[in-house]
Order: structure tokens, then sequence, then C-alpha cells
């Protein structure tokens, strides 16, 4: 994205990054700056031009800055101040890069590069920070940051929200009888049953070594408890079968639902107590099978 309030500083920008392959998202000030910069998704490797009207590319970056929460965003500040005094003040502000006017279309090519790199790390390092690396599921910490804001997102839009934690049964006597690896086999085949028989919109996470946990906004009890018994019926018909092919694995798993009205008090971490002592139930009652808790209300 550039941001620059010049007619013609505009043009030879956005023809020399279309030149280079970049997608341009082209704003003329500050204000058109910051609109596109407050979408979701929105671009992460920006050129502002410091001298603008209403916020300038300064005032843009330090905002940028104290937002928490969004994706990384690398700034470059193109500016005709060059003197000392001024350079410390835009790095102060918290860009990444700083080039002068008139710039040289090659050193702002390759600085963009650097850009690039930058951003694609953080992202790569986003990426495997939230990501159970045996299973590709979300880990417990993503999942519970992702279950943090559908509960709240359940209170705006007046929807339940619930969540179905799963439990492999007996999973110490896969390990012991056929080895660690066909362990994480099962593992990994039972996440993708969860994976698959999930809506869209549902998420997914590995909790602890085999239990995993499922997240249903917008899904009442009802619902979830349907959802839990297809999946147990579906892991219990599962063949694994395992890389020297002579034997299959077949696992059962138990299930806890639990739910949360809209205009409950409860928490989100209230329901993952409620779910934990459903599927507590669930084990003491026999194994593969589903318990619920009355939805928190
Ligand atoms: P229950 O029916 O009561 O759930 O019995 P269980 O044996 O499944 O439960 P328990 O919690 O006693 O044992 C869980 C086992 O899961 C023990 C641990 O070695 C194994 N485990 C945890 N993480 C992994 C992993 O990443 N890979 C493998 N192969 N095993 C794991
Ligand atoms: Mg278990
Ligand atoms: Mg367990």
């Amino acid at each position: 994205m550039i941001a620059d309030d010049d007619a013609l500083s505009r043009k030879v920008l956005e023809d020399s990054l279309l030149d280079w392959g970049y997608d341009v998202l082209v704003t003329r000030n500050g204000e058109e700056a910051w609109e596109a910069l407050s979408q979701p998704n929105h671009p992460n490797l920006i050129i502002l031009d410091w001298m603008m009207p209403g916020y300038d590319g300064v005032d843009i970056c330090r905002m940028l800055r104290r937002r928490q929460g969004s994706r990384y965003t690398y700034v470059i500040l193109l500016t005709s101040r060059d003197s000392r005094k001024d350079l410390v003040m835009g790095l102060e502000s918290g860009v990444d890069d700083y080039i002068t006017k008139p710039f040289d279309p090659e050193e702002l090519k390759y600085r963009l590069r650097i850009g690039e790199r930058i951003v694609a790390l953080e992202e790569r390092i986003l990426r495997m920070a939230r990501t159970d690396y045996l299973t590709g599921l979300l880990n417990r910490r993503a999942f519970m940051e992702r279950l943090e804001g559908e509960r709240n997102r359940s209170i705006r839009d007046g929807k339940n929200l619930s969540i179905v934690m799963a439990d492999i049964d007996f999973f110490k006597r896969v390990n012991d009888l056929y080895g660690h690896q066909n362990g994480d086999l099962v593992l990994q085949e039972f996440a993708k049953c969860l994976r698959e028989a999930c809506r869209q919109y549902d998420f997914v996470g590995r909790y602890g070594g085999e239990e995993f946990i499922i997240g249903l906004p917008g899904t009442g009890l009802e619902e979830s408890k349907l959802l839990a018994e297809r999946i147990r019926k579906i892991i219990e018909a599962h063949q694994i079968k395992t890389p020297d092919h002579n034997t299959f694995i077949q696992v059962t798993s138990s299930f806890g639902a639990a739910s949360i009205a809209s205009q409950s008090q409860a928490s989100y971490d209230d329901l993952i107590k409620s779910a934990d002592r459903a599927l507590y139930q669930a084990k003491k009652d026999g194994r593969n099978r589903v318990a619920w808790e009355a939805t928190l209300t």
C-alpha cells in the first residue's frame, strides 16, 4: 500500500510497484491510509509519505504500533526531509525503514524485498506458534485465544457457543501395544477425522496429549451432542492402517459437550470446565460415549 498526497509521486510509485509485480493499494492522504489499515487483512507492506494533510506518515506509524493484536505491518517512510534530527524522529515512531525523496527506484526495490522477508518470517513464526506440530490443529493456546474471541462475539451477536472435548480411550495401551510412532499416527488420524466432521466455521484444537477440543460458534447443546455422537461413531468404525500394512489399529473415544447461552455471566473458562466435567463423566460411565452438562445460563 502506498499513501502519498502528491499525485505525481503517487503515480511514479504505483508504476514502479506494479512493474515489480506487487498488488498495489493507493491511498491519497492519512485518513484514507488509516481507513485501509483498519480493515481485516489489510496490506502489511506499506510506503508512507511523511508530509500529508491530516494524519501524516509518522502519525500513522505511531497509531499502527500502538494498536494490538493485528498482523505485523512493515513501514517504509518516504520523505524529502533528510536532516539527522528528522531521521531519528521518523525511526522513533516505529518505522522499519526510511527513504528520502527523490528516491532511487533500484534502492526502493531492494528495500521492499527486505520488508517482504521480514513480513514472511513474522507470519511463519506466528503460524508455528499457533499450530500443533504433530496434527496441524490449533495448539492449546491458540485455541483458547480463539475461544475467548468467539465468546465475546457470542455475547455481541446474541448466539450460543458450544464446545466438545474428546479424549481417546485407553490411548496408553496403543503406545504400549503398537509403539509410540504408531501412537502418533493414531493421533494424526484422529485429528483428521475431527476436522473432516466439522463445519467450516468450527475450530479444532489439540488440548493435550490425546485430548482434543472443538469450538462450535452459534451452536446449541443439542447440535453439539449430535456432532459428538457422529464423530464417536466415525472413530469407532475407523481402521487405522499402520505403515507395515499388517495391522489395523482401532480406538474408541469419549466426549464431553458443553454450551453457554449468549446472555450468561459465565466465561469461556467456565465452558471449558463444564466440558471437562462432562468428559470425566463419559469416562466414568464406561467410555466410548458422549456426556454433557446443562447449558450455562
Ligand atoms: P483414558 O481412557 O482414561 O483416557 O486412558 P488413556 O490411557 O487414554 O489416558 P492417559 O491420560 O492415562 O494416557 C494418555 C497417554 O497418551 C499417555 C501418553 O504417553 C500418551 N501421549 C500423550 N501425548 C502423546 C503423543 O504426542 N504421542 C504419543 N504417541 N502418545 C502420547
Ligand atoms: Mg485418553
Ligand atoms: Mg487424557
